[in-house]
């Protein structure tokens, strides 16, 4: 079982070295702050993972609730102006601390790539997109729900970025045996068959 201590390390971690802009610098500029809310569906309730989350700001978000697996949300004030900081939202599902490292940090390295996309950093500090990275991506494009992509977000650009960044945690990772193997499993619960090409 994956502590709140484990997922917030990995998180900062993958955040800090497999983007041009680092996840810290990204935060410092900006003065803002990362939150970490675990989606608890049984309860149908979010609960505090990481960060200095009021029981005010808390409240907030459960006025909100969603069920899902992950997600990333940047500039969470746009969504609930009264928050207690600038802060960015990072949600886990309570299930997923069950799930092997492996898995959960495929799922991070997801999240973090809508992070990236959805601040502007892919615009500003762009990771560049090989060959084989667009041959991948359309594959996986292709098995994604792609009517509800408005909600996703899981765009052809997405794809593009995912498997970019699955090559760069190649690099250092001892974890993963290939990057098919990240994008795989960063997509397990939004791919219909899995990641072939
Ligand atoms: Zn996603």
């Amino acid at each position: 079982m994956l502590t709140y201590e484990q997922i917030e390390k990995t998180l900062i971690t993958y955040g800090s070295t497999l983007f041009p802009c680092s996840f810290s610098d990204y935060l410092s500029k900006n003065h803002k702050v990362i939150w970490g809310l675990l989606i608890d569906p049984a309860e149908r309730k979010f609960h505090r993972l990481f960060g200095n989350i009021t029981s005010n700001d808390l409240a907030q978000f459960n006025t909100g609730f969603h069920d899902t697996i992950a997600g990333y949300k940047t500039d969470a004030k746009s969504v609930f102006p009264n928050l207690s900081a600038d802060a960015d939202v990072f949600l886990i599902a309570k299930q997923c601390l069950a799930n092997s490292a492996k898995e959960v940090d495929a799922l991070i390295i997801h999240e973090l790539c809508h992070w990236y996309i959805d601040s502007g950093l892919q615009a500003s500090h762009e990771i560049a997109i090989s060959k084989t990275d667009r041959v991948e991506a359309r594959s996986l494009y292709r098995r994604t729900g792609q009517v509800n992509e408005h909600i996703t977000r899981h765009t052809i650009q997405f794809c593009e970025l995912l498997c970019a960044v699955a090559g760069r945690a190649m690099k250092n990772s001892k974890m993963f045996s290939s990057r098919q193997e990240i994008v795989d499993l960063a997509m397990i619960y939004d791919v219909d068959g899995g990641f072939r090409v």
